[in-house]
């Protein structure tokens, strides 16, 4: 038989709309400091280590058992989170932001359907959307990597997209988006719209969330994700808030007890040490401020940011940068357009280590 005949990725019968695609590949390297791939560094304190095992601890005698299939309590408990009056079944939940932004594909993208988003940003929207059989649209934000306004609104006119991204505060570039803007856009779909703020808890104060545009517009999603703020990315939970009747959309696509025990556990666990968790938010917020100070200070073009990361530049040879910090045990990402970096904020001792090294390699 053929057992043991070399076979090459190309040679399967794969879906056509696949072939010659790349995986999602942030390099995971171990290196002494790593900001690469927006993480908290901040791991969990003794207390909440103490807590999540004596939680996970109380569930492991019923593990013969499915999870509660909807997880109410994890809902409830997010809704609480979120505020601005929201309510359980306008909460949803899933392995990571990632899966709720492919179970929403999955209900209002499909074949002969297209997704828009507005680049550079987050990689694994058009992954995400072509891995639903959904045709991908790339409209570009401005030169300051904000989203013209009049421009959308034509773009979406033009291309009529079942789903429209806007990343807020946006990767790789940290921007915010104001929520007037936001609601234009709405109003210009014809479908549904998808605010991704993964990185909400880092804007600067006063930056207004789209969930303040939730009760007029059924057609609008905002996710979040434990993975930044609350550093649970290990634990994989994101979620949003929409309409009822999104979620009772996604609840037609999602794969029943999706979410573990141990994970709406875990989830809880950290909810309930929220307090502790974001004050490490605050200190992010500050150490990524003065990061930016210090590289423009020397003289290097960095982007406003509102989120745990900064993209600087601008660089002839940005590989050579980006190697020249891995050698020095930094790993950065090389992401973002052409001559730009993207630095995830660590703690203090990590951020002087990128420093000195950076001033070395400058
Ligand atoms: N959205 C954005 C903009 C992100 O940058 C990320 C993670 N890098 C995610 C969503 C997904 O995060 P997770 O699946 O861990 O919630």
């Amino acid at each position: 038989g053929e057992a043991g005949a070399p076979m090459r990725l190309e040679d399967l019968p794969i879906r056509d709309d696949l072939r010659g695609r790349t995986p999602y590949g942030a390099p995971q390297i171990d290196v002494p400091v790593r900001l690469n791939t927006n993480e908290n560094p901040y791991g969990p304190s003794a207390s909440l280590v103490a807590d999540l095992a004596e939680a996970v601890r109380g569930v492991t005698s019923e593990l013969n058992r499915y999870p509660d299939r909807d997880a109410l309590e994890l809902r409830r408990e997010l809704a609480g989170y979120l505020g601005h009056g929201l309510g359980v079944e306008q909460v949803w939940a899933a392995n990571g932001s990632n899966e709720v932004l492919q179970q929403i594909l999955q209900a209002f993208g499909g074949h002969g359907r297209s997704a828009m988003g507005f680049e550079p940003s987050y990689s694994m929207h058009p992954i995400i959307t072509t891995g639903a059989s959904t045709e991908w649209i790339s409209a570009s934000r401005e030169e300051d990597f904000g989203i013209d306004p009049g421009k959308a609104v034509a773009a979406i006119e033009e291309h009529r997209p079942d789903v429209v991204f806007l990343t807020s505060p946006n990767n790789p570039t940290g921007t915010a988006l104001d929520p007037a803007l936001i609601a234009r856009i709405v109003e210009a779909a014809p479908g549904v719209v998808v605010v991704d703020e993964a990185y909400f808890e880092f804007a600067r104060t006063g930056t207004p969330s789209a969930l303040t545009l939730l009760p007029d517009n059924p057609r609008l999603i905002v996710t979040r994700t434990m993975s930044k703020a609350f550093a649970m990315a290990g634990t994989r939970v994101g979620y949003l808030a929409a309409h009822p009747a999104v979620v009772e959309a996604l609840l037609l696509v999602r794969l029943p007890y999706h979410l573990s025990t141990l994970t709406q556990t875990a989830a809880l666990t950290a909810l309930a040490h929220r307090a502790e968790l974001l004050s490490a938010v605050d200190t992010l917020r500050a150490e990524r401020d003065s990061v930016v100070q210090w590289l423009r200070g020397r003289g290097l073009t960095v982007a406003d940011s509102d989120a745990n990361f900064v993209l600087f530049g601008l660089f002839e040879d940005r590989h050579a940068v980006w190697r020249g910090l891995l050698d020095r045990g930094v790993l950065i990402r090389e992401v973002g357009p052409p001559g730009w970096l993207r630095v995830s904020i660590g703690t203090t001792e990590e951020m002087a280590a990128f420093r000195a090294a950076l001033e070395e390699i400058l």
